[in-house]
Protein backbone atom coordinates (compact mmCIF):
# COMPACT_ATOMS: atom_id res chain seq x y z
CA UNK A 1 0.00 0.00 0.00
CA UNK A 2 1.55 3.44 -1.33
CA UNK A 3 1.53 6.53 1.32
CA UNK A 4 2.04 8.40 -1.99
CA UNK A 5 4.69 10.96 0.27
CA UNK A 6 6.67 11.14 -3.20
CA UNK A 7 4.79 13.55 -5.03
CA UNK A 8 6.66 15.01 -8.62
CA UNK A 9 5.51 18.13 -9.15
CA UNK A 10 3.27 17.17 -12.06
CA UNK A 11 1.26 15.59 -9.48
CA UNK A 12 2.40 12.41 -10.47
CA UNK A 13 3.34 9.62 -7.07
CA UNK A 14 6.88 8.72 -7.68
CA UNK A 15 6.67 5.38 -6.16
CA UNK A 16 3.62 4.02 -7.66
CA UNK A 17 2.73 5.98 -10.51
CA UNK A 18 -0.67 6.87 -9.77
CA UNK A 19 -2.01 10.68 -10.61
CA UNK A 20 -3.11 12.21 -7.46
CA UNK A 21 -4.94 15.23 -9.51
CA UNK A 22 -6.93 12.35 -11.54
CA UNK A 23 -10.49 11.76 -10.43
CA UNK A 24 -10.28 7.97 -10.11
CA UNK A 25 -7.61 8.89 -7.57
CA UNK A 26 -9.93 11.21 -5.83
CA UNK A 27 -13.20 8.77 -6.20
CA UNK A 28 -10.99 6.44 -4.09
CA UNK A 29 -10.05 8.05 -1.20
CA UNK A 30 -12.25 6.99 2.18
CA UNK A 31 -15.34 10.07 2.16
CA UNK A 32 -14.43 12.77 5.25
CA UNK A 33 -16.36 11.74 8.74
CA UNK A 34 -19.56 13.12 8.52
CA UNK A 35 -19.05 15.10 12.06
CA UNK A 36 -15.98 16.75 10.47
CA UNK A 37 -18.20 18.22 7.58
CA UNK A 38 -19.81 21.25 9.65
CA UNK A 39 -17.50 23.77 10.86
CA UNK A 40 -19.70 25.76 12.73
CA UNK A 41 -20.87 29.26 12.57
CA UNK A 42 -17.40 30.09 12.04
CA UNK A 43 -17.83 34.04 11.33
CA UNK A 44 -19.98 33.92 14.07
CA UNK A 45 -17.67 32.12 16.23
CA UNK A 46 -14.66 35.14 15.01
CA UNK A 47 -17.31 37.59 16.06
CA UNK A 48 -17.51 36.73 19.43
CA UNK A 49 -13.89 36.11 19.88
CA UNK A 50 -13.54 39.87 18.76
CA UNK A 51 -16.32 41.29 20.52
CA UNK A 52 -14.62 39.70 24.01
CA UNK A 53 -11.58 41.04 23.17
CA UNK A 54 -12.80 44.09 22.37
CA UNK A 55 -14.65 44.06 26.06
CA UNK A 56 -11.43 42.63 27.40
CA UNK A 57 -9.49 45.55 26.20
CA UNK A 58 -11.91 48.20 26.97
CA UNK A 59 -12.57 47.08 30.60
CA UNK A 60 -8.87 46.77 31.01
CA UNK A 61 -8.56 51.04 31.09
CA UNK A 62 -10.30 51.06 35.23
CA UNK A 63 -9.81 46.92 35.82
CA UNK A 64 -6.58 46.68 37.09
CA UNK A 65 -6.48 43.08 37.44
CA UNK A 66 -7.07 41.56 34.13
CA UNK A 67 -7.58 38.14 35.35
CA UNK A 68 -11.04 39.51 36.62
CA UNK A 69 -12.02 40.34 33.66
CA UNK A 70 -11.49 37.56 32.29
CA UNK A 71 -13.04 35.15 34.35
CA UNK A 72 -16.13 37.74 34.02
CA UNK A 73 -16.32 37.79 30.60
CA UNK A 74 -15.17 34.74 29.46
CA UNK A 75 -17.44 31.83 30.33
CA UNK A 76 -20.60 33.67 28.56
CA UNK A 77 -18.77 34.23 25.44
CA UNK A 78 -17.48 30.45 25.53
CA UNK A 79 -21.38 29.29 25.89
CA UNK A 80 -22.36 31.83 22.91
CA UNK A 81 -19.07 30.37 20.71
CA UNK A 82 -19.99 26.32 21.77
CA UNK A 83 -24.00 27.04 20.70
CA UNK A 84 -22.38 28.42 17.37
CA UNK A 85 -20.66 25.13 17.06
CA UNK A 86 -17.30 26.35 18.67
CA UNK A 87 -15.17 22.97 18.62
CA UNK A 88 -12.44 23.37 21.16
CA UNK A 89 -12.31 23.33 25.23
CA UNK A 90 -12.68 26.42 27.74
CA UNK A 91 -9.22 26.58 27.78
CA UNK A 92 -8.21 27.24 24.12
CA UNK A 93 -10.89 29.68 23.93
CA UNK A 94 -9.25 32.28 26.34
CA UNK A 95 -6.14 31.61 23.70
CA UNK A 96 -8.47 32.49 21.34
CA UNK A 97 -9.75 35.62 22.41
CA UNK A 98 -6.05 36.94 23.75
CA UNK A 99 -5.13 36.23 20.54
CA UNK A 100 -7.32 38.70 19.10
CA UNK A 101 -6.86 41.34 21.97
CA UNK A 102 -3.00 41.28 20.43
CA UNK A 103 -4.90 42.39 17.15
CA UNK A 104 -6.99 44.38 18.49
CA UNK A 105 -6.66 47.69 16.03
CA UNK A 106 -6.33 45.52 12.97
CA UNK A 107 -10.20 43.99 12.98
CA UNK A 108 -11.76 43.96 9.90
CA UNK A 109 -14.38 46.80 10.47
CA UNK A 110 -17.04 44.82 8.82
CA UNK A 111 -17.18 42.36 11.41
ZN1 LIG B 1 2.01 6.29 -4.52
Amino acid sequence: MCDHDNIADNGICMSCGVDINSQEFLDSLPPAPEDLSYLGDLMGIIRIAQTTAQEYTRRLVTEPQPELVWAEILPPSFIVAKVLGYRGDYQRWGEVCKEYTEHIDNLPSIL
